[in-house]
């Protein structure tokens, strides 16, 4: 798998930490317990192609948003996290 980075290129994987899922919403402070162990604590198993968060540690130190296919890793896009963040979020 190789990732292309909008500010480096393609690079490996080793150089990225992969972070999850791209969807996840932090609870507001007031948020009861449960909601903040849900955040914390709950994850989807999904299959197919999925919006996760990869961080190049070793490069450009980006936070990007890579939609991939999680059975084959097939990589569908790559955009920075914050222009997805201006988009609305809809990660
Ligand atoms: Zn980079």
């Amino acid at each position: 798998m190789r990732i292309n980075c909008p500010c480096c290129g393609e690079r490996g994987p080793e150089e990225f930490s992969y972070l999850g899922d791209a969807s996840l919403r932090r609870p507001a402070p007031e948020a009861s317990e449960a909601e903040w162990a849900d955040y914390v604590y709950l994850r989807e198993n999904p299959s197919g192609r999925f919006r996760e968060l990869w961080y190049h540690s070793a490069g450009c130190h980006a936070w990007l948003v890579v939609e991939r296919d999680l059975r084959t890793h097939e990589i569908f896009s790559v955009e920075f996290a914050r222009d997805v963040a201006m988009k609305g979020g809809a990660a």
